[in-house]
């Protein structure tokens, strides 16, 4: 049994130690990459801006030229799209100027045009007392990016700004990393899949389900294998069957009772534990441990997840996700929490750090969690009201409303 921050560090030793994935053998279509793993870093071709952008519509001048009262002659215009193929803005000249338009040469600065004035004399003035620094309202060449530097590093997980960095660099596919595959084994007797009629005294089984789920959210290929009975040679079985896979999720019979039965098959498959408990709740009798795969000198971590599905996917989120993290070839691997204020007391417990169901929620200003109501750890209901996990740390006998807490969001 390990203290939550101990299981965690021990999960993330393992991740961060783990072998990057291979490389698809073709590059992936960019508008197909959302969710995946980058395994090479992307170079600009080009420089970022690839020339002087402004940044406002206006007048292109020369920044020492505005003073109050001085004329500039408006010699023509630059639009978005086009270049100033004019001569070089000289002394007290201007051309006007239009967002996302290079700023021609002489120029250092734009105008706001909400800052100019044109006269009946069809010359331009500033408004009032202003003056104008030299860069103002100008992006110079290369300020964001010098051609042929890396603007996105190998192990980054493509989201929408992945993809539009991209494609400001004109890359119409990326090379990524193979997606890990992970084996799912829902095990436990009680358990009927969905479309079988359940007798009064089964369930069905949601763990498959919201496994795979998360895995796939986590950018993983999941399998889902079904369910096991509680029998150890079945359960045996099962596992030697998907021990070839990236990473092996089972749910179910890690606990005390006299059909968990889980720990016992690993043991039998000669597994190596490097958990076997850890005192958060919902979630203690967590397993987490590795089997050789049927090939030598290569390994399957698995992790055996507490049945109740509050505590599955609280584990899922603390534990199983960096580990998925690295098996895909992410370098940003560990889980990420946000602070917000609690909206009302809650107890706390002194051995277990508690991750309870919760409704984060407020504006810019404030943010406030709200612990749901709920059942224990097999309050499906519950969960499915919450949009994250309120993080009690063991120790401290009660929160109290307005105070500071962590909060893993889904
Ligand atoms: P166990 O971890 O096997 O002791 O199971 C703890 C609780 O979780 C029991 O009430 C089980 O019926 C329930 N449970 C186990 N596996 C699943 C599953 N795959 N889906 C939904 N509930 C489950
Ligand atoms: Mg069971």
């Amino acid at each position: 049994m390990l203290e939550f921050e101990e299981a965690l560090a021990e999960v993330l030793r393992h991740a961060s130690a783990v072998a990057k994935p291979a490389p698809e053998r073709e590059p992936v279509a960019l508008k197909n990459t959302l969710g995946r793993v980058l395994a090479e870093p992307v170079q600009t071709e080009r420089d970022q801006p690839p020339f002087a952008r402004s940044t406002r519509d206006g007048y292109a001048v020369r920044s020492g030229d505005i003073s109050e009262g001085q004329p500039l002659r408006i010699i023509g215009m630059v639009r978005a799209g086009e270049m100033w193929r004019g001569s070089q803005v000289g002394n007290c000249e201007t051309v006007e100027i239009m967002t996302g338009a290079p700023v021609p040469t002489g120029a250092d600065a734009v105008l706001m045009v909400e800052h100019a004035e044109i006269g009946t004399d069809g010359l331009l003035r500033v408004r009032g007392e202003r003056t104008l620094q030299a860069g103002e309202n100008v992006v110079p060449q290369g300020a964001e990016a010098h051609a042929g530097a890396e603007v996105l590093p190998a192990g980054r997980r493509v989201t929408a700004a992945e993809i539009a960095m991209a494609a400001s660099c004109g890359r119409a596919s990326l090379n990524l990393f193979k997606r890990p595959v992970v084996e799912i084994v829902a095990t436990g007797d009680e358990l009927v899949e969905v479309g079988t009629k359940p007798e009064p005294w089964q369930i069905y089984n949601s763990n498959g389900y919201a496994l795979a789920a998360m895995a796939q959210s986590e950018g993983a290929e999941a399998s889902r294998q079904g369910t096991a009975p509680d029998v150890l040679d079945e359960l045996r079985e099962r596992l030697a069957a998907a021990r070839d896979a990236d990473l092996l999720l089972l749910s179910g019979g890690v606990s005390m009772g006299k059909y968990d039965l889980v720990e016992r098959a690993l043991v039998d498959l000669h597994a190596e534990f490097f958990f076997t408990g850890a005192w958060i709740q919902p979630g203690k009798p967590i397993v987490f441990g590795r089997i050789a795969k049927g090939k030598a000198s290569a390994w399957t971590y698995f992790f055996g997840l507490p049945g109740n599905p509050v505590s599955t996917e609280v584990c899922f989120r603390l534990f199983v996700t960096p580990m998925l993290r690295a098996l895909g070839g992410q370098t940003e691997i560990a889980p990420r929490f946000v602070e917000a204020l609690l909206a009302e007391d809650v107890r706390g417990e002194t051995r277990v750090t508690r991750f309870l169901p919760s409704v984060l929620q407020g504006n810019w200003k404030q943010v406030s969690v709200r612990v749901v109501p709920w059942h224990g750890s097999g309050d499906l209901a519950a969960n499915a009201r919450a949009n994250g996990f309120v993080v009690l740390p063991n120790g401290v006998e009660r929160f109290s409303a307005g105070e500071s807490v962590r909060v893993l969001l889904r």
